[in-house]
């Protein structure tokens, strides 16, 4: 699937639209989810253009990877959500229609906070 750069997060990271910045580094963005279904929802995109997890796992550079992941463990601790500080979270990304991703540039959803519900419905 084409990359759309028309995409919402795409907006966000051009700074066209607002949004509550958690934490950043030079490969990717976190910020609060808009509409929150944890008491901490946090979202974590990569600055590139990669439209799911399986586009960025397979395309993105290892230093793109390294970024990303080390923002995702960087949110978890300043959330109170890692092991050694909290009770843990949830990290889940959407893909596709299967998936029902509704923005398509790959984003990672870090919910914690609570005890999670069902994985699926
Ligand atoms: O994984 P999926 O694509 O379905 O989720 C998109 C998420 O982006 C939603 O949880 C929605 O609340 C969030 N969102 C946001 N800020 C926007 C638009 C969408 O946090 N401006």
């Amino acid at each position: 699937m084409a990359y759309d750069d028309s995409n919402i997060f795409a907006r966000i990271l051009r700074g066209e639209i607002p949004n509550d910045t958690v934490a950043q580094n030079d490969h990717a963005l976190a910020f609060r989810d808009i509409n929150p279904k944890a008491p901490s929802h946090v979202l974590v995109i990569p600055r590139g253009a990669y439209v799911s997890f399986d586009d960025f796992a397979a395309n993105a550079s290892e230093a793109e990877i390294a970024g990303f992941m080390r923002l995702c463990a960087e949110v978890c601790a300043m959330e109170g959500l890692s092991l050694d500080r909290g009770e843990g979270f949830r990290a889940i990304t959407n893909a596709g229609s299967h998936g029902v991703q509704e923005v398509p540039h790959f984003h990672l959803h870090i919910l914690g906070g609570a005890v999670m519900g069902p994985m699926l419905g």
